[in-house]
């Protein structure tokens, strides 16, 4: 990775005092945004900066064992107003994992209006949007968490890894590439998972907590999402599966446990793209998509589910009902078929 010298100079001038720093990540924070985030304010606080991180909305369960997870703000459930109080009072902004504010759902008015503290962005996302003063865009990064490691290592040095952020940093890596095996991975991400493990991170626990920490509400489900809900278009080349809240309430539902089901009807040979819809609180339906090789997920989330994300994994939403939404979705599906695109 070639990090521009002068932008480093620039953060580091940014940060040559003392500041008030507040992180954000996008919402439905995976192990790539809290990593990263978490990492990034771990480094700024023993630099002597303030640090808050702050998340539009809850992160799945199986990530509380995270270390300094317990110091993240959910604003979603943040009655007392702490996360627009320290968006107003800080001196910059850092969004981590995220291109565009408008990621931050109900927190982007705040941060659009109730600030003028410089913006930094840190991310793997494709089109950064042009609402930062310092942008780190490298959409050829295959975590944030190891773009984070790449800036902090030519900001402070690899001195400041310990143990914690090692483990923070790992676990955004590893999120994002599928534990090392998607195409986005490279010799230059291997030796910087190998400085990492030279601080003594626990790698067998890590992926234990990461992939083998669900409940058994989570297992049932997937089986009955699998086995019931898995349909497939074109000769089986295609496939969506969807999940209602009354599902969700049936299998004891708990934040994040459909995390991933998108990804397993890509474990059969002939399936390229595979399409998860999922009703949220607030009326609207979550949707995550995910594809091998060529298939381009990331232009068909923004053409057809006004979203984006990466070429293989992009997600967007929908605001009509499951049955109008799978009926968008079968239609899309030929519309990109008829263009050569699936
Ligand atoms: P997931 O399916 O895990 O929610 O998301 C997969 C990828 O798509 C992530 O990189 C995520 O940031 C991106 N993504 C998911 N939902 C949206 C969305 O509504 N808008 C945009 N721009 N990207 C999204
Ligand atoms: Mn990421």
């Amino acid at each position: 990775m070639k990090l521009d010298f002068e932008k480093i100079e620039a953060l580091k001038q940014l940060l040559s005092q003392p500041k008030k720093v507040v992180i954000l990540s996008h919402t439905n924070p995976d192990g790539d945004a809290i990593g990263s985030s978490l990492a990034i304010a771990e480094v700024l606080k023993a630099q002597g900066h303030t640090v808050h991180c702050i998340l539009p909305n809850r992160f799945p369960y199986y990530l509380k064992w995270m270390p300094c997870s317990d110091e993240l703000i959910i604003h979603a459930l943040d009655k007392l107003g702490v996360a627009q109080s320290v968006i107003e009072a800080a001196d910059v902004v850092i969004c981590a994992d995220m291109s565009s504010l408008s990621r931050l759902e109900a927190l982007t008015e705040i941060i659009a209006t109730n600030t003028t503290a410089k913006r930094v962005l840190i991310d793997h996302h494709l089109s950064p949007s042009d609402e930062f003063d310092l942008i780190f865009s490298f959409p050829e990064s295959s975590s944030t968490a190891y773009l984070v490691y790449e800036i902090l290592k030519a900001a402070y040095g690899t001195e400041v890894f310990n143990q914690t952020i090692a483990t923070l940093l790992y676990v955004g890596m590893i999120t994002d590439t599928g534990n090392f095996a998607f195409s986005t991975i490279n010799a230059e991400l291997f030796r910087a998972a190998a400085d990492l493990l030279e601080t003594g991170i626990d790698v067998p626990t890590i992926y234990n907590n990461v992939y083998n920490s669900f409940t058994e509400g989570r297992a049932r489900l997937f089986g009955y999402v699998i086995n019931r809900k898995m349909k497939t278009l074109l000769k089986g080349t295609v496939a969506y599966l969807s999940l209602t809240e009354e599902e969700m309430r049936r299998f004891w539902f708990q934040q994040g446990d459909s995390e991933g089901f998108v990804n397993y009807p890509l474990s059969i040979k002939k399936v390229k793209m595979s399409a998860m819809f999922s009703e949220q609180q607030g009326g609207f339906i979550r949707v995550s998509l995910r594809s091998h090789g060529k298939v381009d997920v990331n232009t068909f989330a923004r053409r057809y589910f006004n979203g984006g994300g990466h070429h293989n994994a992009a997600g967007g939403k929908s605001f009509m009902s499951m049955e109008d939404t799978i009926a968008h979705y079968i239609k899309a599906v030929e519309e990109y078929h008829n263009e050569g695109l699936v």
